[in-house]
């Protein structure tokens, strides 16, 4: 039987992933259970102060911002206008708000912010990709990349500063967790990509930046409250109103997270599998050690919006050698049966000091067939802004874990010298 082409897709990236920015490449660190937290409750280092004192308006949910404006003595209509202007037409500035009075413009102006992260490097590559190192009010450092097509694109957004998870084929993985990213920086990197394709209001067609994929730097189901008050500030209907299914999130199998983000969330959902026995996902992410293949697949098989048109994503990244062979593959297909789904294959990016090798594109090729021939769909993702280091799992910022105590101590020095 002759089997149909392979399909090659170029939008998405893989599952987590990372830029790399500075060119200290450290050892990826060994991996200890007692690493892992307990849950996704990682203590979130407290927001940034912006260094004018004024307070975020982006990131705040409908009821928050809300309670702000009555808190001003304004009405409630006032709550939805600004979420209009904010969302909807892309307000940088309070000023632009015309239909607001003056007096509440200079007032809200004084006291609110809607600034975009600082973009520090803007680096577009030869295919188009383009990919914005971003830094927020307390320094830290994280990238997103915008992964552009014929009709379409996806950024790829970072849920964290760092990753917990040292998953071995990931540059990410080398940089320890500095801090989660507050829900107002992961939608702002939503609204500064937007801001530089031009593409506001959220009515504006056609669009190039037509999906999220949570797969940046970082674990997003370590980051759970912070990236689901993100996502639905994107998805309002009377904002950005960006499709459920044109979301993924992608994990690396934080088991007891995964239901919740599908009932809550409802969005599509990606696992960072890449290898079929836990004798060898134990290494190449570790984060199995503590739920194994078995429970993970189960959480899939569980996955609320789980169906045929919404098939879960298995990313599995290509290592010559390591997980490659024709019997992984039909180990795989065997794996995940009964699970609508569709295998995207990654040949592996490599960046310096990787423990791995790229498969031979003929492997990679004929380990799609046997994948294609049990009925699951197996495009093979072309890399995609290699030449600035915004490919998958490559990602990395410079930003260094700084003990709570010292950034409690900046940021109380930034408040006073306002
Ligand atoms: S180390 Fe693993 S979880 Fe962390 S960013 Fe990389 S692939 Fe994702």
């Amino acid at each position: 039987m002759e089997l149909p082409r392979l399909q090659k897709i170029h939008y998405s990236r893989s599952a987590c992933n990372s830029p790399v920015i500075n060119t200290l490449y450290k050892t990826p660190m060994e991996f200890s259970p007692a690493l892992l937290p307990e849950t996704h409750a990682l203590p979130d280092a407290p927001a940034p102060a912006k260094a004018d004192g004024r307070k975020p308006m982006i990131g705040l949910s409908r009821e928050e911002l809300l309670a702000e404006v009555l808190a001003l003595g304004e009405s409630k209509f006032r709550a939805s206008q600004l979420w209009h202007w904010i969302y909807h037409r892309g307000a940088k500035t309070f000023d632009e708000m015309t239909p607001l009075a003056k007096k509440l413009r200079e007032r809200l102006d004084g006291m609110y912010t809607l600034a975009r992260p600082l973009a520090d490097k803007d680096l577009t590559s030869f295919d188009g990709t383009r990919k914005w190192l971003l830094q927020f009010a307390d320094g830290n450092k994280a990238e997103s990349v915008f992964i552009p097509e014929e009709d379409r694109g996806a950024l790829c957004v970072s849920s964290q500063v760092g990753c917990t998870l040292t998953c071995k084929f990931c540059h990410t993985g080398t940089q320890k967790l500095v801090r989660n990213l507050t829900a107002e920086e992961i939608v702002s990197q939503f609204m500064l990509a937007r801001d530089a394709l031009g593409e506001w209001p959220s009515s504006k067609e056609p669009r190039l930046l037509t999906n999220i994929v949570m797969m940046g730097m970082g674990e997003p189901l370590y980051n759970y409250e912070n990236v689901a008050k993100a996502l639905k500030i994107i998805m309002d209907g009377e904002g950005i109103s960006l499709s459920r299914r044109k979301i993924t999130l992608s994990t690396s199998g934080v088991v007891p997270m995964i239901r919740q983000c599908g009932e809550e969330l409802a969005v599509n959902l990606a696992i960072s599998l890449h290898a079929v026995t836990d004798e060898l996902r134990d290494v190449i992410v570790p984060l199995n050690k503590k739920y194994p293949i078995a429970e993970l697949l189960q959480a899939c098989r569980d996955y609320p919006t789980a169906s045929n048109s919404r098939r879960i994503t298995f990313e599995y990244v290509m290592l010559k050698g390591v997980n490659d062979s024709l019997a992984d593959a039909r180990a795989l297909v065997k794996l995940i049966k009964g699970i609508p789904a569709k295998i995207n294959l990654i040949p592996f990016n490599a960046w310096p000091g990787a423990p791995y090798e790229c498969s031979s594109w003929e492997q990679i090729e004929a380990f799609a067939q046997v994948v294609l021939a049990a009925g699951y769909a197996s495009p093979v993702r072309t890399p995609r802004g290699r030449d600035i280091y915004a490919a998958c799992g490559q990602l990395k910022s410079d930003s260094e874990k700084v003990r709570k105590s010292v950034l409690l101590k900046q940021q109380k020095e930034s408040a006073a010298s306002v």
